[in-house]
C-alpha cells in the first residue's frame, strides 16, 4: 500500500512498553514466589500506586476494560434500561447486552462528541435505572449536568472511562465522578498492562462487593455471596503496571507535544476541524480526531484511503456507530432521526497517529498530505 517500500507504516498508535530489561527483575520475583495470580503482592500494590497516582480512594484491578464494565453493572445491581451513547467502541454497550439491560441512546454534544446532558431526561423512563456516559478521546463529559439528573431521578451514573487514564477534571481526577468509573488498561490504550482494566469506586464497601465479584463470589473459603465472575488481573499484567506507572508522565508529555504540533499545522486548513477537550478541561492527548468537512475538497473516506496510500493508517474512531451495528440497530432509539449528531460526526472523523515515540517528520508528513487538500 505504501508509496514507498522504504518508509515504514504508521499505525494510528503504537503501545508503550517499558525496556523489557527493566520489567526482568519482576518476572524473577515472579517466578520465585509461585504467586501467580489472587490478590498476590503486585496486584495489592499496583492498585494502591494507580489510587496515588489516579487521585482516587480505590480502585479494583480486571482482567479487561470490558469485563470491568460488565461487572461495574452487577456491583450496582443495574436492571431495566440504561442511557448511553452510540458514539463509543462496541463494549460500551456489549456491557449493557451481557447484563440483560436494554441500552438506551441518546445523541451526543456536537463539540465535546460526548452524551448531551440536554437530551438525556427525554429518555428517562419508568425503567431507566442509569447513565453510562463515555469520556470519549479522554476529554471528560459535562459531569455536573449529568450528576444533577441523575440525582433528581434517582439514577446510577457509571462512566466508562477507557480514554481517561490521568485525565483531571477542574481541581481532581476525572474519574471522582459518577458511582463507579472503568479504565481499560488494553494496549492500544494511553496506559497499558498488555490487556486489563479496573473499576474506581469510593468507598471501601463498594470496592469490598467488586472484589467478590471477580473471584466467583467467594468471601472465604466455603463462602459465595454473588454469582461471580473470574476477572482477577494476574500478577504479570500488574507488575508491568506498576513498572509502566513510572514512564506515563513522560509518554503523557510527548503526546502533548504531538497533539501541539498537529493543532498548529492544520489550524488553517479550511474544511479541517481538529476536536478539542472543552475549554478548562483536561486531556491525556490519548487521540487526535478531526472531522473532515464538507469544505474540505476530499471526502472523509477518501483522505482515509489517500493516507492508506501513503502508508498511514489512521482509524475511523467511531463509525460506525454502536446503534448501527445489528444487535442494537432494529432498537427504536437505534433510529438515525434519533442520533443525527452522532450520525453526522461518525461520517466526518478520522483518528490521527499519535503515540508517545511517533517521529516529528511523521507529524508533518500527516499534517503536510491533509494540508495538500488534493
Ligand atoms: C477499549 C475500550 C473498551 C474496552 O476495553 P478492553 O480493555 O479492550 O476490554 C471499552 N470502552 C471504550 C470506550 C474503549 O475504548
Amino acid at each position: 500500500m505504501s508509496e514507498s517500500p522504504r518508509i515504514p507504516p504508521v499505525y494510528v498508535t503504537q503501545p508503550l512498553l517499558p525496556p523489557l530489561e527493566e520489567f526482568i527483575p519482576y518476572l524473577q520475583q515472579i517466578w520465585d514466589s509461585k504467586c501467580l495470580t489472587n490478590n498476590g503482592p503486585f496486584h495489592q500494590q499496583f492498585e494502591h500506586a494507580l489510587c496515588d497516582y489516579l487521585g482516587v480512594k480505590h480502585v479494583a484491578l480486571l482482567t479487561s476494560g470490558t469485563v470491568a464494565l460488565i461487572t461495574a453493572l452487577q456491583a450496582l445491581r443495574i436492571t431495566g434500561e440504561v442511557i448511553t451513547t452510540p458514539y463509543s467502541f462496541v463494549a460500551t454497550a456489549h456491557s449493557l447486552l451481557w447484563n440483560g439491560i436494554k441500552p438506551v441512546f441518546v445523541d451526543i454534544d456536537p463539540v465535546s462528541l460526548n452524551l448531551d446532558p440536554a437530551r438525556i431526561e427525554a429518555a428517562i423512563t419508568p425503567q431507566t435505572t442509569a447513565i453510562l456516559p463515555v469520556h470519549c478521546y479522554g476529554h471528560p463529559c459535562d459531569v455536573e449536568r449529568i450528576e444533577k439528573i441523575a440525582d433528581n431521578y434517582g439514577l446510577k451514573v457509571i462512566y466508562d472511562a477507557a480514554h481517561a487514564f490521568g485525565v483531571r477534571h477542574r481541581h481532581g481526577s476525572a474519574l471522582n465522578h459518577g458511582d463507579l468509573s472503568v479504565l481499560s488498561f488494553h494496549a492500544t490504550k494511553v496506559f497499558n498492562t498488555f490487556e486489563g482494566g479496573a473499576i474506581v469506586c469510593h468507598d471501601a464497601k463498594t470496592k469490598q462487593r467488586i472484589d467478590h465479584l471477580k473471584n466467583f463470589g467467594f468471601v472465604d473459603e466455603v463462602t459465595v455471596v454473588a454469582p461471580g465472575i473470574n476477572g482477577k488481573m494476574s500478577e504479570i499484567n500488574a507488575a508491568l503496571g506498576i513498572l509502566q506507572l513510572q514512564g506515563i508522565d513522560e509518554a503523557l508529555r510527548k503526546r502533548r507535544a504531538i497533539d501541539e504540533r498537529y493543532r498548529s499545522a492544520l489550524a488553517g486548513v479550511a474544511g479541517i476541524h481538529c476536536i478539542a477537550a472543552t475549554a478548562g478541561e483536561g486531556s491525556n492527548y490519548a487521540y487526535f480526531p478531526i472531522l473532515v468537512q464538507p469544505d474540505y475538497p476530499l471526502s472523509r473516506d477518501d483522505l482515509y484511503v489517500k493516507l492508506q496510500e501513503h502508508g498511514i493508517f489512521a482509524r475511523r474512531y467511531f463509525y460506525p456507530l454502536i446503534s448501527d451495528f445489528p444487535m442494537y440497530r432494529g432498537m427504536p432509539s437505534a433510529a438515525h432521526a434519533n442520533l443525527p449528531v452522532a450520525k453526522k460526526l461518525a461520517e466526518q472523523v478520522i483518528c490521527l497517529p499519535i503515540y508517545p515515540d511517533l517521529a516529528v517528520s511523521d507529524v508533518d508528513r500527516v499534517a503536510g498530505l491533509i494540508a495538500s487538500r488534493s
